[in-house]
């Protein structure tokens, strides 16, 4: 799972579509095939997706159970995607750091 960016290990420089709606995508998910979603879809559609998959097998009352750990895994996703934002800007940072001490010593 991963935001979308240019020079991206898997996808490139290709424009990513959504699967649900072939709009430009925000993240993927990397499998044998890249999974693109954009952040509309991922707020109105997965969660769509993801009620039937989680009520094919679930016996009634266990909706609570399933919705606490949709909760958790969301946020624990947010936190990763946070952090991988966060080392990219920090990696950015250092790179123009490195690059203006170079200019200075030339
Ligand atoms: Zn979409």
């Amino acid at each position: 799972m991963a935001h979308i960016s240019s020079n991206d290990p898997f996808l490139g420089d290709e424009r990513a579509d959504c699967y649900f709606c072939d709009a430009p995508a925000h993240a993927y998910w990397h499998r044998e095939f890249n999974f693109c979603v954009c952040s509309e879809c991922a707020t109105n559609t997965l969660p769509l997706l993801i009620a039937d998959a989680v009520t094919a097998n679930n016996p009634k009352g266990t909706l609570d159970a399933a919705m606490e750990a949709i909760s958790k895994n969301f946020y624990r996703g947010a936190a990763i995607a946070l952090q991988r934002s966060n080392d990219s800007l920090r990696k950015a940072a250092d790179q123009q750091k490195s690059a203006a001490v170079f200019d200075l010593e030339t």
